[in-house]
């Protein structure tokens, strides 16, 4: 499918969470027999070489960041909400476009040195990227690059990766 006809897949829902938010809802696209296939072989393509390990971000992130990785042949990290994992982890606190929340990972699981290629499904002030790319990094990983299905550029999220050193990229805006 052609990032148009993906694009049409993407059901937009006004206010939700709450009042003012338009909400980029990709579960139609997943649901979709040729959707999620597609927006994986795009995000395939935008990937960059020699990555060791696919980092998705809970829980959208986990959809598509887990089909990439079987796609480039590399395992998956998860990037969990607080509280989930059963080990030791290490956290990051962040502000989101409507809140605030806590991340965490189990840093054993990030190959030291390795490149980590960060996705999920959408990418709006980039404080949910940043505050996962921090953490790959603290675990030793090598962060240069973070993908996304969709990004809402007028909220600048792949600007501020950008000055953090991470590229982003998106299959569709
Ligand atoms: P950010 O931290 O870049 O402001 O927000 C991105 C995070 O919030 C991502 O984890 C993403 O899943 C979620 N998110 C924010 N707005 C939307 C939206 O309109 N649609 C979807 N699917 N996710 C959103």
């Amino acid at each position: 499918m052609t990032r148009e006809e993906l694009r049409s897949l993407v059901r937009t829902v006004p206010d939700f969470p709450i009042a003012g938010i338009q909400f980029r809802d990709i579960t139609t696209l997943i649901a979709d027999s040729r959707g999620l296939a597609s927006a994986v072989a795009h995000l395939a393509d935008l990937a960059s070489p020699d990555v060791a390990a696919v980092a998705g971000i809970e829980a959208r992130g986990f959809i598509f960041g887990a089909a990439l990785a079987m796609q480039l042949g590399t395992g998956f990290i998860p990037v969990r909400k607080a509280g989930k994992l059963p080990v030791e982890t290490i956290s990051e606190d962040y502000a989101l476009e409507y809140g605030a929340a806590t991340i965490e990972i189990d840093p054993t699981l990030v190959p030291q040195g390795g490149r980590v290629l960060l996705v999920d499904d959408l990418i709006a002030t980039g404080g949910t990227a940043l505050a996962a790319a921090s953490l790959l990094r603290r675990a030793g990983g090598l962060v240069d690059t973070a993908l996304f299905v969709i990004d809402l550029p007028e909220l600048g999220g792949a600007a501020a990766l950008r000055s953090a050193g991470v590229a982003a990229d998106a299959v569709m805006e």
